[in-house]
């Protein structure tokens, strides 16, 4: 399996266009969640390397920024074809270093590669305005440019596709780039260094630097000449980086944490709500920023709802990514573990009932029984933190405008899900829930096409879409007089 993914597992940095180590020489060993045993190692860089980074990406911004709009795009077309040429290769290695079942890992690949193609199309339509002037001898232009040297730090869980989202529009805006993979994925964010060397971008347009999260993020937040902190990742980190990153002003755009709730009214259509219901939380383990935290359902049709679900999740196969018909891989590490059995603790110690799963799986490991728990309350944990993992804790409610008030008592505002059969409703509910993705019976609805992002303490600006590729452009006003 290694020989095959060999070539994009790389065990080194790039920077200015070679490919190196630490200046210590230091590593961090890279474990693979379902057989827990070290399948690498990555250079533990820190601040030192990382200016060295941004210098490379500063140099290579002067000549990149005066490129084409279709030479980037030509580049990016390549960019996307050399992902899709590869797809197997990169899904493996992801399913190596993450843990999730190879289907998802391709799904995440070719979604990778969407992004890059969307935004080598929308790098072509970055228009500018001229405006009507109150002057007779004057006029008024308002042009795009690239903001510059942009930082972008991505999470774990999708180590592929996150990294697409901003070098795909960032790159098309004529951007150039210091990325930094997270420590227990870092593979899939080195091969997009091999991939965009393959595709023919110069050296220094992207640079990918791997090591100590806080000193490469203190050089990405402090070094004037970055431009644009890109963040996906926890919103306890994603607030530090906006406090460091207002000592040199820079734009910044957050990704983060979510506690997505999922409603059912007594008209949905049962078994499309259960169907959406195991994709929205059951997907990479449960551990997605857009997964279901909290599921609330009527009166009327809670009981069947949860024997409904209990049966499909019981369906769920668990085990290593690469096994054939894996449907739930491990938990990234026992962190994670440990943390879903605290909720799991809490919920059962004030009343919830565990209906299905509740322990550690007998494969092992991080492998955890998807879990369902009846009888939730508002004062459990669930309520107002993030559990990223298997579990689905399910709230009773009587009435829409209840289920609106508890869905939105809650600091996150990123995705939320509702199964409804009345049009009135679907509009009413839409427009009380207080978040930046809906999903009005439909439990899984990231595309590229669409603008991905939260509200409240989810996050800040949008990524896909045509929105996508503003937060890397900045805006002039140009006024030439004398005519
Ligand atoms: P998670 O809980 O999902 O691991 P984090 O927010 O801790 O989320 O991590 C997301 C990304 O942020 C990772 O690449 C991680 O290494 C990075 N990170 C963590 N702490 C810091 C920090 N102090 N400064 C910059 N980046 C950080």
């Amino acid at each position: 399996m290694l020989k095959k993914t060999s070539h994009f597992m790389r065990e080194a940095n790039l920077i200015g266009g070679a490919w190196v180590g630490a200046d210590s020489g230091a590593t961090i060993e890279v474990v693979n969640p379902a057989t827990r045993q070290v399948i690498g190692t990555v250079p533990k860089c820190g601040r030192a390397e990382t200016r060295r980074a941004i210098e490379a990406a500063e140099t290579a911004f002067h000549s990149w920024k005066k490129t084409s709009a279709n030479e980037r795009a030509r580049l990016l077309r390549k960019l996307h074809d050399a992902i899709m040429d590869n797809q197997e290769a990169l899904a493996e290695l992801l399913v190596m270093e993450q843990g999730k079942p190879l289907a998802e890992a391709r799904a995440e690949v070719g979604m990778s590669a969407a992004y890059v193609l969307w935004y080598a199309e929308e790098g072509r339509r970055v228009y500018g305005d001229i405006v009507p002037s109150p002057w007779a001898d004057r006029r008024i232009l308002v042009t795009k440019e690239p903001v510059g040297v942009i930082g972008a730090i991505t999470p774990w869980n999708f180590p592929s596709s996150m990294l697409a989202r901003k070098l795909g529009p960032a790159l098309a805006a004529g951007c150039t780039a210091v990325a930094k993979p997270a420590s227990q994925t870092p593979y899939s964010g080195l091969a997009w260094g091999v991939l965009a060397e393959e595709a023919g971008f110069p050296e220094g347009v992207v640079n990918i630097v791997t090591g100590s999260a806080s000193e490469i993020g203190d050089e990405l937040t402090e070094n004037p000449l970055v431009r644009k902190i890109t963040f996906t990742g926890s919103t306890e980190i994603g607030k530090l980086l906006m406090q460091k990153a207002a000592g040199t002003v820079k734009k910044v755009s957050m990704e983060l944490g979510g506690n997505a709730p999922f409603l059912v009214f007594d008209d949905a259509d049962l078994d499309r709500a259960v169907q959406g219901a195991v994709a929205a939380k059951y997907r990479n383990s449960g551990q997605t920023c857009v997964c279901t935290n909290r599921f609330f359902v009527q009166e009327g049709i809670y009981d069947r709802f949860v024997e409904k679900l209990v049966e499909a999740m019981g369906r769920l196969k668990v085990g290593p990514g690469l096994e054939d018909g894996t449907q739930q891989g491990p938990l990234i590490d026992d962190k994670a573990v440990e943390k879903v059995e605290e909720l799991i603790a809490d919920a059962t110690a004030k009343g919830g009932r565990v209906v299905a799963g509740g322990k550690r799986h007998a494969l092992g490991g991080t492998f955890f029984e998807p879990t369902v728990i009846a009888d939730a309350a508002p004062d459990m944990r669930f309520m107002q933190e993030e559990i990223f993992g298997p579990v689905s804790p399910i709230f009773r409610f009587e009435h829409e405008e209840e289920a609106v008030r508890l869905a939105n008592d809650t600091a996150f505002g990123l995705a939320c899900y509702f199964y409804t059969g009345d049009l009135g409703r679907a509009f009413r509910v839409m427009e009380g829930l207080k978040y930046g993705l809906v999903g009005v019976n439909e439990g899984i609805i990231t595309t590229v096409e669409a603008p991905f992002g939260g509200l409240k303490e989810s996050g800040l600006g949008k990524e896909g879409g045509h929105q996508g590729i503003e937060d890397y452009l900045d805006t002039k006003y140009v006024c030439i007089g004398g005519l």
